[in-house]
């Protein structure tokens, strides 16, 4: 046990969650140490698609969702699915995953997510002016593209919403339109959405690695270490790790999928699970790939990388112990090479992460209702990356105590 905080601010994981908290931290005034088990964006942060897609509002728990739950057990190859051996488990976050497409939840839960991506975007650009690379970001939009007129009906509803709530976006239903946009792509690609407004990082990894670069050249501190127990004093909080124990005036918990291990240990349950993503890395890129394309109704994307390019998604609902199935990145390949014909598809890297998702696709961004010093930072699914600096800016201004700068109570770690 210690007897005064050896730290004034801990951050736990040093992902794009807990370097953009710590900075955020940083520009308040504090001193931040962050630890991490492994180094900066190692997991999740490092091989993700690169995107800040600020005009994702809709959850992945929509009306009707489960109808559709039985044709995902049983394709296990399929954009969505539950690996037997994980389907008992995951049990009781799909019942809660069931309760949030409820009409009324769901509402609650765009309107959430639009007022975060709202401050997410505008603390995006704050970010890249004081810490950014900007060399890093390119701005070329995002085209999400259709198999046919029956494919788009689907999901025209949220087209109209995104024009309704002033996003800018454009629709198309034609294969040259599309081709203005993406030459190259298929022609069974009748329709097509287009959203301007979305950015990419030239590469996930290296965009973390920047930002926490500039932590450290402002005087910050990263270590690796692996915390396995949170304790909660009156004035400080203690944390256990491989090396000893040490103590924190205020700790922030951003371990991204593995975050609710150390949050039970404070006694709060939080029904955090993974929805595992697959993706495969080309060093070179042999076709021009002129924007962010995403296979709507496939449920995978294609987009660039430093100069070569990566093909991923896929939900994969299979927990943190199960090993990865690479067939799923080989498919979404096979189905990239077939929808943008002559993409060169041998010899990439393959990659699984785990996004951290909460049953209503909004993180938690909140104290802990046991320990107020403590305050969770994680949950972000699909949207982490996007979501980093405005995440950052709220949990710096809940460690201040000054008023964030939207209501987050639907992020609540007490909303369960
Ligand atoms: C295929 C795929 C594509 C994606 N594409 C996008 C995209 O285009 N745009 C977007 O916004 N998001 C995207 N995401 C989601 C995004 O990658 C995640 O939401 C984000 O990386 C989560 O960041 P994080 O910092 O919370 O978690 P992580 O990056 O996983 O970081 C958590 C850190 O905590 C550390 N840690 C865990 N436990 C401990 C412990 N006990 N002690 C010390 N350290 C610990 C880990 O080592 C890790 O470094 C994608 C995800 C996948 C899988």
């Amino acid at each position: 046990m210690t007897q005064s905080p050896t730290h004034d601010v801990l951050v736990i994981g040093a992902g794009i969650i807990g370097i953009s908290t710590a900075l955020a931290l940083q520009a308040q005034g504090r001193r931040v140490t962050v630890w991490d088990r492994t180094g900066v964006a190692e997991e999740t942060s490092s091989g993700n698609a690169g995107a800040f897609a600020f005009t994702e509002i809709e959850p992945l728990a929509t009306p009707g969702v489960m109808k559709k739950a039985p044709k995902w057990l049983l394709d296990p190859l399929g954009p969505l699915s539950v690996p037997p051996a994980y389907a008992l488990k995951i049990a009781p976050w799909m019942l809660r995953f069931w309760r949030a497409s409820w009409r009324d939840r769901y509402d609650a839960v765009v309107k959430a997510q639009l007022d975060l991506m709202r401050h997410c975007e505008a603390a995006f650009e704050r970010q890249l002016q004081t810490d950014g690379d900007a060399a890093l970001i390119n701005r070329e939009g995002q085209l999400s593209v259709y198999d046919g007129a029956r494919a788009f009906k689907s999901a025209a509803p949220i087209w109209q919403r995104r024009k309704e709530l002033g996003i800018p976006c454009e629709v198309f239903d034609s294969a040259g339109a599309i081709a203005e946009i993406q030459p190259g792509l298929s022609a069974r690609f009748t329709h097509a959405g287009y959203t301007p407004g979305w950015f990419n990082t030239r590469d996930p990894k290296t965009w973390a690695q920047s930002l926490a670069a500039r932590f450290v050249e402002k005087g910050g501190v990263i270590e690796t270490k692996t915390v396995s127990n949170l304790r909660n004093r009156d004035v400080y909080v203690d944390i256990t790790h491989d090396t000893g124990v040490d103590s924190a005036v205020q700790v922030v918990l951003a371990a991204g999928a593995w975050s609710h291990r150390l949050a039970a240990t404070l006694g709060d349950q939080i029904p955090l699970e993974t929805e595992r993503g697959y993706n495969t890395t080309f060093a070179t890129r042999n076709l021009d790939i002129r924007t962010h394309i995403t296979f709507a109704s496939h449920g995978f994307v294609l987009s660039k990388n430093h100069d070569g390019y990566r093909v991923g998604g896929a939900v994969e609902l299979g927990g943190l112990e199960l090993p990865p199935n690479y067939k799923r990145a080989e498919i979404l390949l096979k189905k990239a090479a077939k929808f943008m014909p002559g993409l060169e598809t041998s010899g990439g890297t393959q990659w699984m992460g785990y996004r951290p998702s909460l049953p209503d696709s909004l993180p938690v961004i909140g104290a802990s209702p046991q320990a107020p010093r403590v305050i969770y930072a994680f949950g972000h699914g699909h949207l982490g990356l996007t979501q980093s600096a405005g995440t950052g800016e709220l949990v710096a201004s809940l460690a201040q105590g000054t008023a964030p700068a939207i209501n987050l109570a639907p992020y609540s770690p007490t909303r369960f």
